[in-house]
């Protein structure tokens, strides 16, 4: 398989984008680090069910809001699997409000978990790389990497940051057989969505169909949510050899949103 021998450390990957993406990596034959939070009896069989390809598969529950819990996250990898070739810089939270009236730790909360947590992560990771010549990182920016939305100025800031994160380390790592991109998706149809749904509904005065039909997919052409999946599989093709060439991208599975 295409990633038979391969280490990969995957944050949020306990639900929605991320745990798709930790499914298609050991579907293609790589040992999985899974990373976030959520009920432990779901975790652990979510662990129990890609162990069963013969995947080697561990959850590990750091914060990604905290520095060192990342960069410890990052060695457990390396020490009981053995190395980390792969990072998916994945987890991310949303809060939806009026600058004015934007919660100043959601602000904080949002640039530790979404820009700060892959930046020391990558930290973490690069010189692992640098050691065996190869690796992947692909970080989950989204459409708000390239676009704003409004009542989203620290997402927004922080998935433009994490597109900037992106080139500047690819452009460090371009003679090392690392590559480091982004995947950004439109709107995908996963918790983190659906919890923006009432804060979106009372901010804007609307009812829970006008804003999934007149907000979320009123930038998406193509009137469709993406799928974790469709995410996924781009993240897959970002980590084989076949995308050695592709670095410092931003790789954007949006249903056209961006083209608009
Ligand atoms: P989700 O809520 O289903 O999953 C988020 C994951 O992050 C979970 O595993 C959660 O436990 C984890 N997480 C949250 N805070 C964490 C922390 N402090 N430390 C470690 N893990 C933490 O959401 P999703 O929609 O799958 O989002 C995944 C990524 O995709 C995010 O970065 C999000 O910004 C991005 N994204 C989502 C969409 C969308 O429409 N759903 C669109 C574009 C980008």
């Amino acid at each position: 398989m295409v990633l038979s021998g391969k280490t990969a450390v995957v944050t949020g990957s306990t639900s929605g984008i991320g745990l798709a993406c930790a499914t298609a990596l050991v579907g293609a034959g790589a040992n999985v680090m899974l990373n976030g939070f959520g009920d432990p009896d779901a975790i652990a069989s979510t662990v129990e069910r890609l162990s069963a390809t013969g995947a080697r598969v561990l959850h590990d529950p750091a914060d990604m809001s905290k520095p060192d819990e990342v960069a410890r996250l990052v060695a457990r990898a390396a020490d009981e699997l053995g190395s980390v070739d792969i990072l998916l810089n994945n987890a991310g939270i949303q809060h939806v409000s009026p600058v004015d009236t934007f919660p100043v730790e959601k602000w904080d909360a949002i640039l530790a978990i979404n820009l700060s947590g892959a930046f020391h992560a990558m930290r973490a990771a690069v010189p692992l790389m640098r050691a065996r010549g190869w690796g992947r990182i692909v970080s989950t920016a989204s459409a708000h990497s390239v676009v704003a939305s409004p009542n989203k100025s620290a997402y927004v800031a922080a998935k433009h940051g994490l597109l900037g994160l992106t080139k500047a380390v690819a452009l460090e790592c371009a003679r090392d057989g690392i590559t480091v991109n982004c995947v950004s998706p439109g709107y995908v149809w996963t918790p983190l969505v659906e919890a923006q749904i009432p804060d979106t509904m009372t901010s804007r005065g609307l009812t829970r169909e006008q804003v999934m039909n007149d907000v979320l997919l009123a930038a998406q052409p193509t009137k469709e949510f993406v799928t974790p999946e469709q995410v996924a599989a781009m993240a897959l093709f970002l980590c084989g050899d076949e995308a050695k060439a592709i670095t410092g991208a931003n790789m954007v599975v949006d249903g056209g949103w961006t083209a608009a």
